[in-house]
């Protein structure tokens, strides 16, 4: 499969990027997408240097937790959650990137009180109003972030896009560009209201170079180190 090297060119990809826009290559993460793969497979990129592993199904993180398949790697879970399964991330995984309601970030931070805990959340902005696609609409991304301000549950690290898919270098780095921007005026807009807003989740293997150009700190990728991914069943979670 050639993982190795697969991380090896992403992480190049990466730093060619980062130091192209003047950019410190160590802050930018390189996040694995396991989706559909096996906790063998997770455990072979671990070994490889994989550091992050983010998760988009409940069943799927909840068997490779079973696995032990993520041992000696961060979890993150980036998938689409519904309300009534958070009870299976909330407290199992360090970042939750997709929370993408206000439904949804009360439920989270409702779980997170109930475990006496704080977990760390990004929300998922839904920049081209895209309707097959979760998360906030650019301008309630401030009302969504004040709110995550006030609830106990959560603490906000940051947002998170899924850009429509690129078709040619370059097509997605205007919204790129604007989540960035919105990082910049949500955090200076709270500055007093102790969040500490660090993380910009954006950049897929088909566009990660653009996403670190325009500020990324942390890129999904997942088929470019895994190769092409088996169509994925219709979902159950
Ligand atoms: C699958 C997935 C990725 C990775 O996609 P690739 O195109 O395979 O790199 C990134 N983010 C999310 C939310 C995903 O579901």
């Amino acid at each position: 499969m050639g993982l190795r090297e697969n991380i090896a060119k992403v992480r190049a990809g990466i730093d060619a990027a980062a130091v192209k826009a003047g950019r410190d290559p160590a802050s930018v993460t390189l996040l694995a997408a396991t989706k559909t793969q096996s906790s063998d497979t997770i455990r072979a990129a671990i070994q490889a240097g994989i550091t992050v592993c983010g998760e988009n199904r409940v069943q799927e993180l909840t068997a490779h937790l079973d696995d032990d398949a993520y041992e000696g790697a961060r979890l993150h879970f980036i998938g689409h959650l519904q309300t009534n399964k958070v009870k299976y991330v909330v407290g199992r995984v360090d970042l939750i990137h997709s929370v993408s309601s206000e439904k949804l970030l009360r439920a989270v931070s409702a779980q997170a009180d109930k475990l006496g805990i704080v977990q760390d959340i990004l929300l998922e902005i839904n920049l081209a109003g895209e309707e097959s696609k979760s998360g906030f609409p650019p301008e309630e991304a401030r009302n969504a972030a004040q709110l995550a301000g006030k609830l106990g549950g959560v603490r906000l690290k940051g947002l998170m896009c899924i850009p429509p898919a690129a078709v040619r270098p370059g097509d997605n780095l205007p919204y790129f560009q604007k989540m960035r921007q919105l990082a910049v005026d949500i955090t200076r807009e709270m500055v007093d209201n102790n969040i500490d807003m660090d993380v910009l989740s954006m950049g897929m293997s088909g566009d990660y170079q653009d996403a670190v150009a325009a500020g990324s700190t942390c890129i999904r990728v997942g088929s470019a180190l895994f190769g092409p991914r088996p169509p994925m069943s219709p979902r159950k979670d």
